[in-house]
């Protein structure tokens, strides 16, 4: 199937391992005429479209916006009633976290055809990374993935929700605020010895796991390590659970490069 000119295609590029890409969605940026794409998506991936192909930042920083939302979704519609075949390139999963929503609302109100092709979001990536299973049927029978920050900017958490027992909670874009969750948490009652997790760049060749728990997490000696993005996540990781034994770091390491190697050597 060739994509469809004047539609936009909203691709989720996975946590950051090139190689976690669906099929769909690289099939899809190999026809595109223009991709419009974040800050977090892997810039291996930007060798996939062709030579021909218009690539648009539309990188995001906190509190710093390299384009806003409004000029993002008006980029989209002109692109598309052009008559173009559009990607909208984002980390993770499109519709967690991603904005994919207000991005179809205005495509909508536009009258533009548009296709949302899923991602993996960071809390499976980093699940799978940390060897933290998001579900298992001894301990956690839901997940809550949840983000520290609103459209305000300012701190708002439904405490509720998280103290639910039984579940896993993923904390999307709560790094800047983890004292405040777990003094939060802590102060409602979650005890101490809760596993908590960090994640930093999870499926990256630099990618940090520091796992401790609720009461000690703020006094890892690696946590001034941790950089952006990072997700939090509050488990219930079973002792006899181990960490993937193989080396994931050189696995992830191997395929950021080994894509852009095979894609440059194909090219040429
Ligand atoms: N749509 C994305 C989420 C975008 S919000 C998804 O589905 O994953 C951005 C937040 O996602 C970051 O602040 C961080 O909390 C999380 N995140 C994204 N990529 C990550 C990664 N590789 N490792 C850890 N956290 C990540």
């Amino acid at each position: 199937m060739t994509l469809r000119d004047g539609s936009v295609y909203l691709i989720g590029a996975g946590p950051g391992d090139p190689e976690l890409l669906t099929i769909k969605g690289h099939r899809y940026l190999s026809q595109a005429d223009v991709v419009v794409y974040d800050r977090l998506v892997n810039k291996a991936l930007l060798s996939i479209p062709s030579e021909f192909c218009e690539l648009i930042y539309a990188g995001k920083r906190k509190h710093l916006h390299a384009m806003s939302q409004d000029t993002i979704n008006q980029v989209l519609v002109e692109k598309a009633a052009l008559g173009l075949k559009v990607v909208r390139l984002k980390g993770g999963d499109p519709f967690i976290f991603g904005r994919g929503g207000e991005e179809c609302d205005a495509l909508d109100a536009a009258g533009i055809p548009w296709e949302v092709v899923p991602g993996i979001t960071a809390a499976q990536g980093a699940a799978a990374i940390t060897g933290i299973p998001l579900t298992h049927r001894d301990h956690n029978q839901a997940i809550t993935l949840i983000t520290a920050h609103r459209r305000s900017g300012r701190l708002c958490i439904d405490w509720d929700l998280l103290l639910q027992p039984s579940q896993t909670v993923a904390i999307y874009m709560g790094l800047s605020v983890l004292s405040d969750i777990v003094t939060g948490l802590t102060e409602r009652g979650r005890p101490p010895s809760t596993p908590f997790t960090v994640v930093s760049r999870a499926t990256q060749p630099d990618q940090l796991v520091l796992h401790s728990t609720l009461g000690a997490i703020l006094e890892h000696p690696q946590l001034a390590e941790v950089s952006a993005p990072a997700l939090l996540i509050m488990h219930h990781r079973a002792s006899h659970l181990s960490a993937p034994t193989i080396d994931c770091n050189a696995l992830f390491a191997r395929s950021c490069g080994s894509l852009s190697n095979q894609l440059a050597h194909q090219d040429g």
